[in-house]
C-alpha cells in the first residue's frame, strides 16, 4: 500500500483480498515509510500518520495483517525475503519517483507482481496517450464509466495467519514516530486539521449537506467556503474518488451542482493523472503545449512593472493585497482556494523573469505548503495557469502572457468579495 492509503473502495485491496481467498492463503499490508518521500516535509508526514492508525485497524477488521515498517526498515524487497509471499499486489501511482519504485520492484522480485490502479475510477492504463484537453478525454471516461461507475464489493479476507507466523511491525502507528525519523521540519503541520478516511467521510458528508447543491455557482467565489475541501484526502488515498462520486450522485442536490462537481473530480481529475502518467515533463515548461511555449518564449523581454524573489514571494511581501492573502491561506491552512490557486501562478509568471522560473517557483511552494501538493493535480495545475496545458490560446496578445489565458486583480474583483476573504485569512 502505497498511494491509495485506505481500506474503504480500495481495488487493489480488493483484489489483493479476492487473490489470497482464491489460493487459500493469508495476507499482509506492508506500509513502508521513507522519510525522504519527494519533497515531502512534516506537515505531509503528520497528516498520513493521522490516517495510518486507522487504516490499520480497517485492515484487520478485513481480516488481514497490517505491517508498518519505517525507515530503516520500510524496503518492500527485504519484507518479501522475510515472508516469502507467492503474490504481491500494489497499488498505482503515475508520479515519477513512485513509479521508478515500482519498475525496480518489477525488477527484484521473482514472484508474480501485479499494480492495480486504485486511484481513480477509470484506469489510466484505458488511456495510453496524452489527452489534449478535457474535451478530449470527457467522451472517451463517459463510454468506459459504466464499466468502473459502481460500488466496490470490499471483501474480507478468509484465511488467517497461523499461530506466531504474522508478520509484525517494527514501530507503532503513530504520529510521534516522525520525531524519530529524519523528516524536512521547515513546515509545520496544519493546526486543527486532521488526516484520515473517517475524518475524509466527515468532510464529504459536510460539503453534500451544506455545500453540494450551490457548487456550480459558488466553487469560484473564494471568500465562501464553496468547494468541498477533499483535495487532501484523495492526496493521501485516504478517500478514493469512487467513494466521494457515488455519494454526489446519491445525494439530494440540484442536477446541475452534482454534474459540475463530477466533471472536476472525474473529468479533471483523470485528465491530471493521465497527463502526468503520460508525459515525463509534467513539472517543467517543456512538458506544455509547443504553441504555448512559443507564445511565451516571444513574450520573455517583454519589461514587467514589478519583479519578486521567492522568498518575497514565498513571505507574501507583494503590492497585491488578493495575492498576499492566498498565499497566507496556502501557508497557514495548508490548501487554498481552488479559483485563487489560478490567479496565484498566474501572477508568478507576472512578476518573475522567466516563464521556466515561474514554473519552478510555482512547483516548489505549491508542493511545500498544499497539503493536496506534490499531486498530479498540483503539476497540472501550474502547467494549466502558466503554460497553457490543457487551455487554448487567447487573444488578443499580451504583454508577458502572449497568447496565455491572463487573469486580473479588477476581473477577481468583479467576481467576489476580494476584501471579505482577506478578512477571513488574516482570521486564521
Ligand atoms: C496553480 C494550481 C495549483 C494546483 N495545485 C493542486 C494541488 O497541489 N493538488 C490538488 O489536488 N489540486 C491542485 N489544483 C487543482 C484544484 O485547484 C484543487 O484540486 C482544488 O482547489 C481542491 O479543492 P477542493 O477539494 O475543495 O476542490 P473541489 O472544487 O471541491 O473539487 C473536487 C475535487 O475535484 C478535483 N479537482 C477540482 N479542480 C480540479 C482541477 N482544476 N484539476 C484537477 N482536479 C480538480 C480535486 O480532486 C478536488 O478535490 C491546482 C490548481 C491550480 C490552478
Amino acid at each position: 500500500m502505497q498511494r491509495a492509503q485506505r481500506v474503504l473502495d480500495n481495488p487493489a485491496l480488493d483484489i489483493a483480498i479476492q487473490l489470497a481467498n482464491e489460493l487459500q492463503k493469508p495476507i499482509a499490508v506492508f506500509f513502508g515509510l521513507h522519510p525522504k518521500y519527494p519533497n515531502g516535509n512534516w506537515r505531509h508526514y503528520a497528516f498520513l500518520m493521522d490516517g495510518l492508525a486507522e487504516t490499520a485497524e480497517r485492515v484487520a477488521a478485513r481480516g488481514a495483517a497490517f505491517v508498518f515498517r519505517p525507515y530503516p526498515d520500510h524496503n518492500l524487497i527485504r519484507f518479501c525475503e522475510e515472508v516469502k509471499p507467492c503474490l504481491v499486489i500494489g497499488d498505482e501511482n503515475p508520479m515519477r519517483a513512485p513509479e521508478g519504485w515500482r519498475q525496480s520492484a518489477a525488477r527484484d522480485l521473482r514472484i508474480p507482481f501485479y499494480t492495480v490502479d486504485a486511484d481513480v475510477i477509470v484506469p489510466t492504463k484505458y488511456f495510453p496517450k496524452e489527452e489534449y484537453a478535457a474535451r478530449t478525454i470527457r467522451p472517451k471516461l463517459q463510454k468506459l464509466l459504466p464499466l468502473f461507475f459502481h460500488p466496490c464489493e470490499n471483501p474480507k479476507a478468509g484465511y488467517s495467519w497461523p499461530a506466531d507466523t504474522e508478520p509484525k511491525s517494527t514501530a507503532p502507528i503513530e504520529t510521534s514516530i516522525l520525531d524519530s525519523l529524519p523528516v524536512d521540519r521547515s513546515t509545520a503541520p496544519v493546526a486543527g486539521v486532521n488526516g484520515g478516511t473517517a475524518a475524509g467521510l466527515r468532510q464529504l458528508q459536510s460539503f453534500i449537506q451544506q455545500g453540494l447543491s450551490r457548487y456550480d455557482t459558488d466553487r469560484n467565489l473564494p471568500h465562501l467556503a464553496g468547494t468541498s475541501e477533499l483535495s487532501s484526502y484523495l492526496h493521501f488515498g485516504q478517500l478514493g474518488p469512487l467513494t466521494i462520486a457515488l455519494a454526489v450522485q446519491s445525494a439530494e442536490a440540484p442536477r446541475q451542482a452534482k454534474e459540475a462537481y463530477l466533471e472536476e473530480l472525474i473529468v479533471r481529475r483523470e485528465l491530471a493523472i493521465n497527463f502526468v502518467a503520460r508525459n515525463p515533463k509534467y513539472d517543467e515548461l517543456a512538458g506544455c503545449h509547443e504553441w504555448a511555449q512559443k507564445t511565451l518564449a516571444a513574450s520573455t523581454n517583454d519589461p514587467r512593472d514589478v519583479l519578486y524573489s521567492e522568498s518575497q514571494l514565498e513571505n507574501a511581501e507583494t503590492h497585491d493585497d488578493l495575492w498576499n492573502a492566498a498565499q497566507m491561506e496556502m501557508v497557514k491552512r495548508g490548501r487554498m482556494h481552488g479559483y485563487l490557486r489560478m490567479y496565484w501562478a498566474k501572477k508568478i509568471l507576472e512578476w518573475t523573469e522567466t516563464p521556466a522560473e515561474a514554473f519552478a517557483i510555482a512547483v516548489r511552494l505549491n508542493d511545500r505548503y498544499e497539503l493536496d501538493g506534490r499531486d498530479p493535480n498540483g503539476y497540472t495545475g501550474v502547467a494549466w495557469a502558466i503554460g497553457g496545458k490543457h487551455d487554448r490560446p487567447w487573444a488578443p496578445r499580451r504583454p508577458i502572457f502572449g497568447m496565455i489565458r491572463y487573469m486580473s486583480y479588477d476581473g477577481c474583483k468583479r467576481k467576489f468579495d476580494i476584501q471579505s476573504y482577506i478578512r477571513k485569512v488574516a482570521a486564521l
